[in-house]
C-alpha cells in the first residue's frame, strides 16, 4: 500500500517559499497531500507534520467558539458521562507519574478530568480558551480560568500539569511549551498526549485519519518528534506509552459522523449489527495517541 508518510516523495524538493521546520530549522518540507484547504507538509529532517498555511488566531478562535456551540464539539461536551470514564483512565495513567503539589489541566474543556481528578481529592485547576466550556466547568463547580496560554498568569505554581489533545491543536508548540515549563514549581512534570502519525491508524486510514483535521489540528508528531519538542524546551522525557480512549461504540460512531463522513458510512454498517447493550458500553479504543510524561 502507497502511503505519503512513509514512501519517500518522488519530488524530494519542498514548496520553496514555506518556512522552515519549527522543530530542526530545515527548509525541506515536502506536501504530503491536501485536506480542507490545507497542505500538509512534512520536514525531510525529522519527520515534522504542519499545516500550511498556519491557520491564523483569529479563525482558530471563531472555530473554536462556533465549534462549542453548534458544531463538532456538541457531542463530545455533551457526553460528560463518557469522558468522565475517559478521564478515569487517563487519570490511572498519568497519576502514577505525578509528584507532590497542585495540577492544572490545560485544555480543560468542559472540566470532565478536572472532575475525575478532584473526586480523588486531587487539588486542580483547569484553563481552556473558549468561554462556554469554561462556563460549564464552573457550573460543575470546579475551578477552570478562562484564558489563552500565551496570556494566562497562574496565582500558584504546579506540581504537574496535563494537557490531553493540545499540543497539536497550538499554534506555536515551542512558545507552549516554554509557557508550561514557567508555570511548573521545581521539578514539576508534564504529561501531554498528541495523535502519532506513525501509528498503525494513521499508516491504515493516510488522509482520511480523523485526527487530519485541519485547521484545529496544527502540528502533527509522532513519538520522535514529541519527545524532541520537549527536549528542545527544557523537559526531560520520563514516560511514553499508548493513550486508548474510553469511549462506547455509539459515541465512536457519533463523532465519526462529524470527523470523518467517509470513515463514518463504513462503521456505522458494522456497528448496526452489535448489540445494543455493547454498543453502550464504555470500552478502552486506541485510537494512535501517544502520552508523554517529562521533567522540568
Ligand atoms: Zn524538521
Amino acid at each position: 500500500m502507497s502511503n505519503p508518510f512513509l514512501d519517500p516523495p518522488s519530488d524530494p524538493a519542498g514548496p520553496g517559499d514555506a518556512p522552515p521546520c519549527i522543530l530542526c530549522g530545515s527548509h525541506r518540507r515536502t506536501k504530503v497531500f491536501e485536506k480542507q484547504g490545507y497542505d500538509f507538509l512534512r520536514c525531510g529532517e525529522c519527520s515534522l507534520v504542519r499545516l500550511e498555511p498556519v491557520p491564523d488566531e483569529k479563525t482558530l478562535a471563531q472555530v473554536y467558539e462556533s465549534s462549542y456551540d453548534d458544531g463538532a464539539y456538541r457531542t463530545f461536551a455533551d457526553a460528560h458521562q463518557i469522558r468522565l470514564a475517559h478521564a478515569e483512565a487517563r487519570l490511572d495513567i498519568v497519576a502514577p507519574h505525578a509528584s507532590e503539589g497542585p495540577w492544572l489541566d490545560v485544555g480543560c474543556s468542559t472540566g470532565a478530568f478536572l472532575d475525575a481528578a478532584s473526586r480523588r481529592g486531587i487539588d486542580i485547576d483547569g484553563l481552556d480558551v473558549s468561554a462556554s466550556a469554561v462556563e460549564t466547568a464552573r457550573g460543575r463547580g470546579l475551578n477552570a480560568f478562562h484564558a489563552a496560554a500565551e496570556s494566562f498568569e497562574p496565582e500558584r505554581r504546579y506540581a504537574y500539569i496535563t494537557g490531553f489533545d493540545v499540543l497539536e491543536h497550538v499554534v506555536d508548540p515551542g512558545a507552549f511549551l516554554d509557557r508550561i515549563h514557567g508555570w511548573l514549581a521545581p521539578r514539576g512534570r508534564i504529561a501531554l498526549t498528541v495523535p502519532d502519525i506513525k501509528s498503525i491508524h494513521a499508516r491504515l486510514m493516510g488522509r482520511h485519519w480523523y485526527y487530519y483535521s485541519p485547521p484545529l489540528h496544527i502540528t502533527y508528531f509522532d513519538r520522535a518528534t514529541a519527545t524532541k519538542m520537549m527536549e528542545s524546551h527544557g523537559f526531560y522525557p520520563i514516560a511514553i506509552a499508548n493513550a486508548p480512549k474510553v469511549m462506547t461504540i455509539d459515541y465512536v460512531t457519533s463523532q465519526l459522523a462529524t470527523f470523518n463522513p467517509w470513515l463514518y458510512r463504513a462503521v456505522s454498517a458494522v456497528s448496526g449489527l452489535v448489540p445494543a447493550t455493547l454498543r453502550s458500553r464504555a470500552l478502552p479504543i486506541s485510537t494512535g495517541e501517544i502520552l508523554v510524561v517529562a521533567s522540568a
